[in-house]
C-alpha cells in the first residue's frame, strides 16, 4: 500500500548527493566528470527504475543492451580501437562506479563483456585478432563471457584441469567450468585450457552455437540476481587455431587480464558503497522516532559517520588507483590491495546502511539490501578478499602463505 513518507523517501534516495565529502571531482578532468555525469544520468533514468523488478525476477535486462552500447563507454587507456572511446583509466574506473551505484548486476555485465572478454582478446590476441573480434564488441554486436574458473578450482585456478588437443588446424577441448557471467546467453566465451603438449593455459574464443560448448544457468543465486552465471560442460569442443589467442602461452598471461579487473571490482565495490551510505543518509533525516527524526541519535550518526569514513577512503583509493594506472606504475599487489579493502569496506557500508534503514532495509523498495546481497559477490568475484590478503602478504613479507 502506498504510503506518503515511504513514497517521499522512495523519490529522494539514489540521487548521490552529499557523497564527496573530500572535494573529489576537483581531481577529475573536464572529459571525466563528463564521463560522470552521462553515466550517472543514464543510470537514473534508465537502469533504477527497473532494477529490483529485474533482480526480483532473476532476469537480465536485455533492452538495455543496446542503450548501453548508444553510450558509449566501452574504452580504457590501452584500447585504442575503432569503436572504443579514449578514456583514463579513472575514467574507465568512474563508470563502473556510476554503474554500480545504481545496480552491480548490469555493472558485472558490462564488466565481464569489457574487462575479461575483450581485454583478454586486447592483451593476448593478435593484431588480426583483435580487429576481427574488438570493434564488433565494442559496439555490443557481439557479447562476451570469461571462462576460467572451473567446479573444482576457483582461488587455485592456477591449477584448471580443461584440456586442449592440437588436431592438425584445430583444437579439442574437453572439460568443465563453474560461474562465468553472461555465459548462458553470450556470443564468445573466452575459455582458458591447459594444452596437453606443453601443459601451459592457452585460451581459446569458443562461439556459443559450438555443438561441444553447453552452459546451464546457475540458479538460487541470491546475489546479482541479474547476471546470468552458468555451469559449462565442454565436450570435444573443436576450434580453430585461428581462435586461439596467439599470445596466450601460460597461466601468467591471464593474470594479466585479471589485474586490471581487481582495479574495476575495487571501483565497483565503492558505487555500491556510495549508494547505500547515501540512501542510509537521506533516510536517517526523513524517518521519525520517538518524535524526532533518528538522525537527531548519536548511535545513527556514528554509523553514518563510519560509512562516510568508509566512502571517503574508497574514493581516495580508486582515484589513485586509476592515475597509477594511467602512468604505468600498477603493481598486481597495489590492485590486490585495493581489491580487498573496497569490497571488504563497501560490504561493511551496505550492512551498517541496512541497519539504519530498519525494517525497511530488507526490503528492495530502498536498494540497500539490493547492495549488501551483490556485495557478497564483489567480495569473492577476480578473486576472494582471504585471496587478495594472501597476494598483499606476501609482498609485504616475502612469505608465501598460500598452502
Ligand atoms: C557471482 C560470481 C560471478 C563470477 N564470475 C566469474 C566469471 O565470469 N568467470 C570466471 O571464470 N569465474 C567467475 N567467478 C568465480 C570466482 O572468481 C570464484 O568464485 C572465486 O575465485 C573463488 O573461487 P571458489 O568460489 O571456487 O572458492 P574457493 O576457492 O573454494 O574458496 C573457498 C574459501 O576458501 C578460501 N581459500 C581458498 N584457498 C585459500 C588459501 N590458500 N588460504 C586461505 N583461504 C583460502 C577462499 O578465500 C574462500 O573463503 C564468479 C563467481 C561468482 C560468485
Amino acid at each position: 500500500m502506498s504510503d506518503p513518507v515511504t513514497d517521499k523517501l522512495r523519490d529522494d534516495i539514489g540521487r548521490a548527493r552529499g557523497t564527496d565529502y573530500f572535494l573529489m571531482k576537483e581531481q577529475l578532468t573536464a572529459e571525466e566528470a563528463r564521463i560522470l555525469r552521462e553515466v550517472r544520468e543514464f543510470g537514473e533514468r534508465e537502469i533504477l527504475p527497473i532494477a529490483n523488478s529485474y533482480w526480483e525476477r532473476g532476469e537480465f535486462p536485455f533492452e538495455l543492451v543496446p542503450r548501453i552500447a548508444a553510450l558509449n563507454i566501452v574504452g580504457d587507456h590501452n584500447m585504442r580501437l575503432p569503436g572504443c572511446r579514449p578514456m583514463t583509466a579513472v575514467g574507465a574506473g568512474l563508470v563502473m562506479m556510476e554503474l554500480s551505484r545504481i545496480d552491480s548486476s548490469v555493472a558485472t555485465f558490462f564488466a565481464v563483456h569489457l574487462g575479461l572478454a575483450m581485454q583478454s582478446i586486447n592483451l593476448l590476441g593478435s593484431e588480426a585478432q583483435r580487429e576481427r573480434y574488438l570493434p564488433q564488441m565494442a559496439r555490443f554486436e557481439k557479447v562476451g563471457a570469461f571462462a576460467l574458473t572451473e567446479p573444482d578450482h576457483g582461488s587455485d585456478s592456477v591449477a584448471l584441469e580443461a584440456t586442449a588437443k592440437r588436431e592438425g588446424d584445430e583444437w579439442v577441448i574437453n572439460g568443465r567450468k563453474r560461474w562465468p557471467g553472461n555465459a548462458v546467453w553470450c556470443d564468445y566465451i573466452i575459455v582458458y585450457a591447459r594444452d596437453v603438449a606443453d601443459k601451459q593455459v592457452k585460451a581459446f574464443v569458443v562461439e556459443k552455437n559450438n555443438p561441444g560448448y553447453k552452459a546451464t544457468k546457475i540458479g538460487g543465486k541470491v546475489s546479482l540476481r541479474m547476471v546470468q552465471n552458468a555451469d559449462i560442460i565442454l565436450t570435444d569442443c573443436r576450434v580453430s587455431e585461428d581462435a586461439r589467442l596467439q599470445k596466450c602461452n601460460s597461466f601468467k598471461d591471464c593474470a594479466r587480464v585479471l589485474m586490471g579487473t581487481r582495479n574495476t571490482v575495487a571501483w565497483a565495490s565503492l558505487g555500491n558503497a556510495v549508494s547505500a551510505y547515501d540512501i542510509a543518509l537521506t533516510y536517517a533525516q526523513r524517518r521519525t522516532q520517538f518524535g524526532r527524526p533518528i538522525a537527531k541519535s548519536q548511535m545513527v550518526q556514528s554509523m553514518l559517520v563510519s560509512m562516510l569514513g568508509d566512502v571517503t577512503a574508497m574514493q581516495l583509493y580508486c582515484i589513485r588507483l586509476g592515475r597509477l594506472i594511467d602512468d604505468g606504475k600498477l603493481e598486481e599487489t597495489m590492485a590486490a590491495l585495493a581489491k580487498y579493502y573496497c569490497s571488504v569496506k563497501a560490504r561493511d557500508v551496505c550492512r551498517m546502511a541496512r541497519d539504519v534503514l530498519g525494517g525497511n532495509g530488507i526490503t528492495l523498495d530502498f536498494h540497500v539490501i539490493r547492495h549488501m546481497c551483490d556485495m557478497e559477490s564483489l567480495v569473492t568475484y577476480e578473486g576472494t578478499a582471504e585471496i587478495q590478503s594472501l597476494i598483499v602478504g606476501r609482498d609485504i613479507t616475502g612469505q608465501s602463505a598460500f598452502v
